[in-house]
């Protein structure tokens, strides 16, 4: 079983209840059982987080979903569902939250798809920020945007040979492409902080891919 020790950090509820609705949607109940055993969230079975987005949510229960499902998958299969189900998560949790729901996706249409992205992650660092004890922030560097995050609810308290946060760039991509009308953009994690980094650090392609 996985033993990670608790952060006292806190991530909202809606997201995390999100990711495990898609993680069973795609594992089945009997599958996402035996993953909540496997990280030591028994008390999930049956009782997912609320749909709100109060902060009941310890950063070390993300991460030790996320390594949980490394266990049973092995990185490769397990990256793939942790990106896929982290996507859709914000489509369905952070889109509708208060701080974004006003902010139209066509208010950055104008804009050229760089500053476009800049602004629109830009603003949803600051969103995540605030609804959680994670502290992200957006920086521009050699006209590649890289999204910083430190208390990165994947590998909170873990140890990784390589960058691991997966769950992480699935968000970052369903945040892109709201923003860009449906375009995709890649997202790669440079540094991350369970391999030895300061932050998990995100790079954003400038150009849409095809
Ligand atoms: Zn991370």
């Amino acid at each position: 079983m996985i033993s990670i020790e608790k952060s006292l950090k806190t991530y909202p509820n809606h997201p995390t209840r999100a990711f495990l609705l898609e993680l069973e949607d795609v594992l089945g109940k009997n599958g996402l059982n035996a993953l909540l055993r496997i990280a030591g969230l028994q008390v999930w079975i049956d009782t997912y987080p609320a749909e709100n987005f109060e902060r009941d949510v310890d950063l070390s229960e993300v991460s030790s979903l996320n390594a949980a499902l490394d266990e049973i998958y092995g990185s490769k299969g397990s990256h793939a569902l942790a990106r896929r189900a982290s996507k859709a998560t914000f489509d369905l949790t952070w889109k509708q939250h208060s701080a974004l729901e006003n902010q139209q996706a066509a208010d950055f249409d104008s804009l050229p798809a760089q500053a476009r992205n800049k602004e629109g992650l830009t603003i949803f660092a600051e969103v995540l920020s605030a609804a959680s004890d994670l502290e992200c922030e957006v920086q521009e560097e050699n006209n590649t945007i890289l999204f910083r995050v430190q208390n990165c609810p994947v590998c909170w308290g873990r140890e990784s040979s390589s960058p691991t946060c997966q769950g992480f760039v699935g968000l970052l991509e369903g945040s892109l492409q709201w923003l860009s009308s449906d375009k995709s953009f890649e997202v790669t994690e440079k540094e991350c902080s369970a391999a030895g980094g300061d932050a998990c650090t995100f790079s954003i392609t400038e150009e849409p891919v095809e």
